[in-house]
């Protein structure tokens, strides 16, 4: 979305969601501030959450509220309650898929030494990548005793995010962007999130690119989280690293959250809606204003964006905090509303100690180019049967198959778990009921048509093949992996 900068008469309506437990509080709160700022919005109220849930709406979301959100493009979203028990799905990863909010943008900075943190330099921002990877949520049981989950990765996908990361940098003024991937062991999937990285780094040269393993990547996470500055990920190490981040600072309430898509955008807080403490007036509001202030920034609202936040600066800085961060360096103890009010009284200051904030009127753009067709070659295919016959002895299943050679593919070889047991496996390696036997073509490719027959013969001889995936390659490239052993 290209958000306008509003004209003084015309006001933004944007869909705001009150939420449970704490969540009327703090957007109470967060509302107030924003409306002594003089920001130019006006709300469409909806309701999400606990009450939705129970009312019937699995995803707790009424029907109707869609609307809303996708009339307005824009909702401010206290933190809901999942209720607990099966059926219920996800609200947020709902309204992210089904909304298209391809980024999660969540910053993470100290405010010490006003509230304590164990890493008083950190300032990063975690670029996640909010729809594919594993949480494509496509999972099967196979066998008796195997599961699986489906890991999507895809060009447009990575591109979107990976640009999404490029842009933001250069829109902050931030110098360097990491990305993290295992593309030591996932070459094709964590390969292509990497190798869009550096195609796209490339349109970026005042930017530093680097990549780092995402194993060391999290440990350094953790370890020197100030070494950081914009880090942008696939999906599962993108909520892992978040999740690092956020507790290396020391403050997950203090955290704001922005769900970005080409069309609707989503701000939150970082924390849940904190039952334990619901209705007592003494939750922070901190993390949902700071969701807010990102809010102000994507519509440009620049001006009152930093007014904001350097009214919330001076507040921490004078030492009037809430119970969660109260400390040896708190002066005042308050509720949600006293907080409040003493961030509107400090509007129009600036702090003195921590770096006042700074946004300016760059574009965040986001879009992908399309991708070319790649040609496509046949040349084999992976038959998973389900086996568990004869003390599951990999010789007595591959000579049996072999036996089933013909019209085109022959079998190559048979992995357990990845690793190939035949031929000539190691004993040592252990084989569960799941088999993964390799066809590959005796001439340069092969047809839809053999590769059915080769399933009708496999049935005929009474073995269960659970599934395929074929063997291409891509514009001469194979495009699967090799077995551990082949
Ligand atoms: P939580 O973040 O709500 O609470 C964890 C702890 O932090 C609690 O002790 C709580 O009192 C404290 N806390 C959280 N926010 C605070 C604030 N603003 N001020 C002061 N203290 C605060 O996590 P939880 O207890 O695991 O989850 C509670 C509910 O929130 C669950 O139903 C969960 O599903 C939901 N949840 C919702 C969201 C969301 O809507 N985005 C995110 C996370 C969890």
């Amino acid at each position: 979305m290209e958000p306008t900068a509003p004209t003084s008469d015309a006001p933004i309506t944007i869909t705001v969601a009150h939420g449970d437990g704490i969540g009327p509080e703090i957007m109470e709160a967060t509302l107030r501030i924003l409306e002594a700022a003089g920001a130019p919005l006006q709300y469409d109220t909806i309701k999400v959450g606990k009450e939705v849930y129970t009312s019937g709406h699995s995803s707790g979301i009424a029907p109707e509220s869609w609307d809303t959100i996708r009339k307005n493009k824009i909702l401010l979203k206290a933190p809901i309650t999942t209720p607990q028990g099966g059926g219920y799905k996800s609200l947020n990863v709902t309204l992210r898929k089904s909304l298209g909010m391809f980024a999660n943008v969540r910053p993470v900075k100290s405010v010490a030494p006003f509230v304590a943190s164990p890493h008083p330099q950190i300032d990063l921002v975690i670029v996640r990548e909010n729809e594919e990877d594993t949480y494509a949520g496509i999972e099967h049981r196979q066998t008796t005793e195997v599961t699986q989950t489906l890991k999507l990765i895809t060009r447009p996908g990575s591109e979107a995010i990976v640009r999404y990361a490029f842009e933001y940098a250069k829109a902050h003024g931030r110098q360097r962007v990491t990305c993290m991937t295992k593309d030591n062991i996932m070459k094709l999937t964590d390969g292509l999130f990497h190798k869009v990285f550096d195609e796209i780094a490339a349109e970026y040269p005042e930017i530093e690119a680097e990549h780092r393993i995402i194993d060391i990547g999290a440990a350094l996470i953790g370890a020197q989280p100030d070494s950081f500055d914009v880090v942008v990920a696939p999906n599962l190490y993108g909520d892992i690293i978040s999740d690092i981040a956020a507790e290396a600072s020391g403050s997950v309430g203090l955290a704001g959250s922005a769900n970005i898509g080409t069309e609707v955008a989503m701000f939150e807080a970082v924390h849940g809606s904190a039952p334990d403490i619901a209705g007592k007036g003494i939750a922070n509001p901190s993390g949902l204003l700071r969701g807010a202030i990102m809010m102000l920034d994507h519509l440009n609202l620049d001006r009152l964006a930093e007014t904001i936040e350097n009214a919330w600066l001076a507040t921490i800085e004078a030492g009037i905090h809430t119970g969660d961060i109260y400390g040896e360096n708190s002066t005042r103890k308050v509720g949600t509303a006293e907080f409040a009010d003493a961030i509107i009284e400090r509007l129009g200051q600036t702090p003195e100690t921590l770096t006042p904030a700074h946004y300016t009127d760059a574009e965040v753009s986001v879009g992908v180019h399309p991708t070319p067709r790649a040609e496509k070659t046949l040349v084999g295919v992976d038959v998973f049967l389900d086996w568990d016959e004869s003390g599951r002895q990999p010789d007595v299943i591959g000579n049996a198959l072999r036996e089933l050679d013909g019209e085109g593919l022959r079998l190559k070889l048979i992995t357990n778990r990845g690793v190939k047991v035949f031929p000539d496996g190691l004993p040592e390696t252990f084989w569960t009921d799941h088999w993964r036997c390799r066809f590959v073509a005796t001439d340069d490719t092969v047809t839809p048509q053999q590769i059915v027959a080769l399933l009708g013969r496999l049935a005929d001889n009474g073995f269960d093949a659970i599934k395929t995936e074929n063997l291409y390659l891509f514009d001469g490239e194979r495009a699967y992996s090799l077995a551990q052993g082949e």
